[in-house]
C-alpha cells in the first residue's frame, strides 16, 4: 500500500524515526484558533448556478510541505526536518447547485480526521497524520450537516469530485448518500501517497477520470458533470498523480476554477512555486502553468481548497487577475 513514506524510502524512514520525538514536541498556534469562530458558508449566485463555499475545518502543515524551497529530490526530508508550522488554513468544500442537482468538490473533514489512533490504516500514514499534520474540526462543520442547515436535500447530491484523496478532502464521504457518484483521478486510484484506502466506503467504486476529453477554457482536457457542459472536471495533476480540479462556466464569460491543492494561493501560481508535498513535481509545475493560462484566458475566480484570500476575492466578486 502506498503511503507518504513510500516516497522517501528507507533512508528517509530512518530519518523520520529519528525525528519523531522532535516532531511530537512541535506546537501549532491553537490559542489563535480558539478565538476564531467557524465562518458561515459563503454563497454566490449566478444565472442557473449557485456556489456555496463551506468551511469544513482547519489544517496546519510544515512550511516545507506548503512551499518547495529545495531540490525536488530533497522535498520529503525537508518536510521532516522543518520545525515551522503554517498558520491554520481553512479547508473549503464547494457545493455547486445546478438545475440537474448538486455536485461537491471534495467532502472536507469529519470526526474521523481527528482520530488516527486506530490501526485500520497503514502505520506509515498513521505516523505522518499524527505527527506531521494538524487538524481542527467542529461537528457542525461536517459537510452533510452544513448542507442540511442550508436546506439542501442530501438526495440531490449527484456526485463528489475528489481533487485527491488526502484525509482533509475525503473523510466525510461516508456521510453522503450512496447515490452520489464519486469521481477520482485515474492516477489516484486505488491509492496515492497519503491516501487512506481503508476509509473508502465499500461498494462505492468511483468513476475514474483520465486526462482525456475536450478542452475547456485554457485547460486541455475536461469531463462533463452536467449535461449542459457548464460543470466540468479538469485534470490538474501533480499534487497527487491524478489530482483533479473542477471548472464552472458562470455565464457572461466568467469561470470559476476549483483548484483543490494544485496551488495553495494565487502567489504560488504567479511565482510558479509548487508545494513541497507535490507527489509529481513536474506535473505540479505544468498544472500551475495551466492555471495561469486560464486566469489569462478569461475572467476566472481561482478557488483553491486552503486559501482564504481567494475566497475573499470570490465573495466580493473580484476575479483573480494576474499580470502576464
Ligand atoms: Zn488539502
Amino acid at each position: 500500500m502506498k503511503t507518504f513514506l513510500s516516497l522517501s524510502g528507507l533512508a528517509a524512514l530512518g530519518l523520520l524515526l529519528a525525528l519523531a520525538a522532535c516532531a511530537r514536541g512541535l506546537k501549532v498556534p491553537t490559542a489563535a484558533l480558539t478565538s476564531t469562530p467557524t465562518p458561515e458558508p459563503l454563497t454566490r449566485t449566478f444565472p442557473g448556478l449557485t456556489v456555496h463555499a463551506l468551511h469544513t475545518g482547519w489544517v496546519s502543515v510544515k512550511e516545507a510541505h506548503r512551499t518547495l524551497g529545495v531540490a525536488d529530490a530533497l522535498r520529503i526530508p525537508a518536510i521532516l526536518l522543518d520545525q515551522r508550522w503554517t498558520e491554520w488554513m481553512p479547508v473549503y468544500v464547494f457545493a455547486l447547485v445546478h438545475a440537474e442537482g448538486l455536485w461537491l468538490v471534495d467532502t472536507g473533514l469529519s470526526e474521523a480526521t481527528l482520530d488516527f489512533t486506530d490501526s485500520a490504516c497503514d502505520p506509515g500514514n498513521r505516523f505522518v497524520y499524527q505527527n506531521l499534520l494538524r487538524f481542527r474540526f467542529e461537528p457542525a462543520q461536517r459537510v452533510d450537516r452544513q448542507l442540511a442547515a442550508l436546506g439542501v436535500d442530501l438526495s440531490n447530491v449527484r456526485g463528489v469530485v475528489f481533487t485527491h484523496r488526502h484525509a482533509d478532502h475525503t473523510d466525510a464521504f461516508p456521510q453522503l448518500p450512496a447515490s452520489a457518484t464519486p469521481y477520482v483521478g485515474a492516477g489516484d486510484w486505488p491509492a496515492h501517497d497519503g491516501a487512506l484506502p481503508c476509509r473508502w466506503p465499500s461498494g462505492r467504486a468511483p468513476t475514474l477520470v483520465e486526462n482525456v476529453g475536450p478542452a475547456f477554457g485554457a485547460l486541455p482536457h475536461s469531463t462533463a458533470l452536467s449535461s449542459d457542459g457548464r460543470l466540468r472536471v479538469v485534470p490538474l495533476n501533480g499534487h497527487s498523480p491524478g489530482h483533479l480540479g473542477v471548472m464552472a462556466d458562470l455565464g457572461d464569460g466568467q469561470f470559476a476554477l476549483f483548484a483543490g491543492d494544485s496551488t495553495f494561493s494565487l502567489e504560488q501560481v504567479t511565482s510558479r512555486t509548487i508545494a513541497g508535498i507535490s507527489e509529481v513535481p513536474p506535473d505540479a509545475r505544468r498544472s500551475l502553468d495551466l492555471i495561469a493560462a486560464q486566469l489569462a484566458h478569461a475572467p476566472t475566480f481561482l478557488l483553491p481548497s486552503h486559501d482564504p484570500a481567494s475566497l475573499e476575492r470570490f465573495g466580493r466578486g473580484a476575479v483573480t487577475a494576474i499580470t502576464p
